[in-house]
């Protein structure tokens, strides 16, 4: 469908999680209308509430997204620094690791929650309409007609729409509606290995009880913790290990295996942690995955992005970073008019090599992180680069 030149251009979001929420604002800035759909309630409505706090580290790539959107000041108001990797030997040593010759090269530590009100608000102050408890539940193409669920009483909603844009996350509905009528090339990649939040809460004094500036990672071979901080003086830390072998989710039941494996593995974080068993027993285990995606897009009536089209592992710290940059990517060419089917092909082409090589990465750092960081002659190595 093309837009026609006069009317105002009108776009519908699934999704108001971190890219869904850049979008809506980078579009609404720019004099569209756009609707946004969310499946949960509204989380401003309920404030920052305390209890875990789940982070992410931000880069410039993400950081030039925001700053195009107006957010960057508040988000990097809340957002603590990282300039190395403080790798933590078994040995109980540390060796700080920088990201770059100086802090003109570091990344930063932001809380996922408090960056999706950051926003949610400026998206709604763009003018973008949210609406929240409404899951997108399925799609008819040809009619363009939305149908959406609100989970509190189950009542159905149809909406008409021009095109769909799919910033629901690595389980999209999205996808799984165009997969019904039309072949993605999908393919799902599991890595076999999960991932547990656990976290250090401020020292006693009420300061960080560990180096704030910096991700900590204590690399074990095949498993790894690491260690972000927030800007409430408390760090996420984040184990990974395998679903299967010793040590695995298989074999760490609970929380006193879990303590045993400290102990043994991990033994300077472990009184960092004291509610190690607590933590360990409520908190979920997730899987990773690389979602491997050929086609992004049906047409003009619906497109997708971030984890939606391209859900990768974590280990590169990217996932967010590259979804702020396909909101970038696709509100210029959606921005620049034309038939918005050649639009969202453009995106495709410009944003899927980069993606991949992303995917690529960040499998690859994982075996870095877990493997190589402590190893002598790669911190020779990292060593006489920094010379
Ligand atoms: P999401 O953030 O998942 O948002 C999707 C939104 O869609 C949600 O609000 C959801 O409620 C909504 N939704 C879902 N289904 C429906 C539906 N049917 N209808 C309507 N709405 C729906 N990235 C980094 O850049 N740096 C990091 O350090 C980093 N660390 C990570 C650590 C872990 C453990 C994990 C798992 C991921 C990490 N990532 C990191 C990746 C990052 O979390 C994702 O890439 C990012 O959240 C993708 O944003 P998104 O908007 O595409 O999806």
């Amino acid at each position: 469908m093309n837009t026609s030149a006069n009317a105002t251009p009108h776009i519908t979001l699934i999704g108001a999680g971190l890219a869904g929420a850049l979008l809506a604002t980078l579009l609404a800035r720019a004099g569209w209308r756009v609707d946004v759909y969310e499946k949960r309630g509204d989380p401003r409505l309920k404030g920052y509430q305390g209890g875990r706090s789940i982070n992410l580290a931000l880069a410039e790539r993400g950081r030039h997204a925001l700053r195009l959107a107006g957010a960057d000041e508040a988000v990097m108001a809340q957002a603590v620094m990282m300039r190395g990797r403080m790798v933590h030997f078994l040995d109980g040593r540390t060796d700080l690791q920088r990201y770059g010759r100086d802090d003109s090269e570091v990344i930063w530590s932001v809380h996922r929650g408090e960056l999706n009100l950051i926003l949610l608000q400026i998206a709604q102050d763009a003018g973008a309409n949210l609406h929240f408890h409404r899951g997108l539940s399925g799609v008819d193409f040809d009619a363009r007609i939305a149908r959406f669920r609100d989970d509190r009483d189950g009542s159905e909603h149809e909406v008409a729409f021009d095109s769909l844009v799919g910033a629901d996350g690595a389980g999209s509905a999205l996808r799984a509606a165009m997969g019904e009528v039309a072949d993605l090339g999908e393919r799902t990649e599991f890595l076999g290995h999960s991932y547990k939040e656990l976290e250090i809460p401020p020292a006693r004094d009420g300061g960080f009880s560990i180096e704030p500036n910096a991700l900590h990672i204590w690399p074990r071979g095949r498993y790894m913790c690491i260690a972000l901080p927030n800007d409430e003086r408390t760090f996420t830390v984040t184990l990974f290990l395998p679903n299967q072998g010793d040590p695995s989710f298989e074999t760490i039941r609970d929380g006193a295996d879990a303590r045993a494996l400290f102990q043994r593995d991990f033994a300077d974080a472990l009184p960092l942690i004291p509610e190690l068993e607590r933590d360990f027993e409520r908190n979920p285990a997730g899987l990773l995955a690389t979602l491997y995606l050929e086609r992004w897009h049906l047409d003009d009536r619906a497109v997708l992005l971030g984890d939606a089209a391209h859900a990768m592992v974590p280990f590169h710290g990217q996932g967010m970073n590259c979804a702020f940059e396909d909101c970038v990517a696709l509100a210029e060419r959606l921005l620049a008019g034309g038939d918005r089917g050649d639009a969202f092909a453009a995106f495709q082409r410009q944003r899927l090599p980069s993606a991949r090589a992303i995917q690529a990465m960040a499998l690859e750092n994982y075996l870095e992180m877990r493997d190589r960081v402590d190893d002598d002659d790669y911190l020779l190595q990292r060593a006489l680069e920094r010379e």
